[in-house]
């Protein structure tokens, strides 16, 4: 018999985090001391430079609202075709000693307004592999694009993407694509997550290849996502599809 009691903490999803204590943080990079000298106020400071975020806590000092959620790519061992979905996906060394268990964690964090990144870790234990991907995904945070590019919406608004991007990962391939308001994100259950803590509220996707591998297609969303940012998009078109890049307030005019 299994004891369930501490798995049931270490399983459950989302959390906010906890509010961060700027005072007590001894920033080690040049950024860090920026933000805590207060001459780094905002985030797309550091994101449109192109400069590499160095430490986790630069994110929770300047996104407010961060919230963390940790993606089921595991699977318990049961009878029956497989037992329940878990955050850990586990796997096993070989060696003298025995089997050497080792566990992996994919973390998603964000602010659910224009804002994302997700991370991996893997340690011998639960929590440390679930701390490191936590600090991982903050250091992988990207900025999203939202609009509307639906034809059948047109509403300016940003609750979907203003285009449709593509992302791979592996053999994993992923379409995400814009929808009417109301659509909900019509996609595999862990992608929705991610979709969500962006704060997009509606899409359409479709895969291809293997998407049984949830780790992979879990990426290929991300670089997805990413896309968004790279894709130069005409003036004109800016203004049809009421593109925000990141935070709501951050209308784009030009790019
Ligand atoms: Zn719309």
């Amino acid at each position: 018999m299994r004891k369930r009691n501490r798995k049931d903490a270490e399983t459950t999803g989302i959390s906010k985090e906890r509010a961060f204590d700027i005072s007590a943080w001894t920033p080690k990079t040049d950024i860090g001391r920026k933000i805590k000298a207060g001459e780094i106020t905002n985030i797309d400071m550091i994101l449109d430079a192109g400069k590499r975020i160095m430490e986790p806590e630069i994110v929770d000092a300047l996104l407010k609202g961060l919230q963390v959620d940790l993606l089921e790519i595991g699977q318990s061992k049961g009878k029956f075709g497989g037992g329940k979905r878990t955050i850990w996906k586990t796997t096993q060394k070989k060696s003298k000693e025995g089997n050497k268990p080792s566990f992996t964690a994919m973390a998603v964090v964000g602010n659910k307004d224009g804002y994302l990144g997700i991370g991996m870790g893997k340690s011998k234990e639960t929590m440390p592999a679930r701390e490191k991907a936590t600090k991982q995904a903050k250091l992988n945070i990207i900025k999203i694009k939202r609009g509307c590019g639906s034809w059948q919406c047109n509403c300016r608004e940003p609750h979907s993407l203003p285009f449709a991007v593509s992302g791979k990962n592996g053999s994993s391939q992923l379409r995400i694509m814009p929808a009417p308001k109301g659509t909900g994100l019509c996609m595999a259950g862990e992608a929705r997550k991610m979709l969500a803590l962006a704060g997009v509220k509606d899409v359409y996707s479709r895969t291809k290849g293997q998407t049984v591998t949830r780790v992979n297609l879990l990426i290929a969303c991300f670089k997805a996502l990413k896309e968004l940012s790279k894709v130069k998009v005409m003036p004109e078109y800016v203004a049809k599809a009421g593109i925000v890049s990141g935070r709501k307030e951050n209308k784009e005019v030009t790019q």
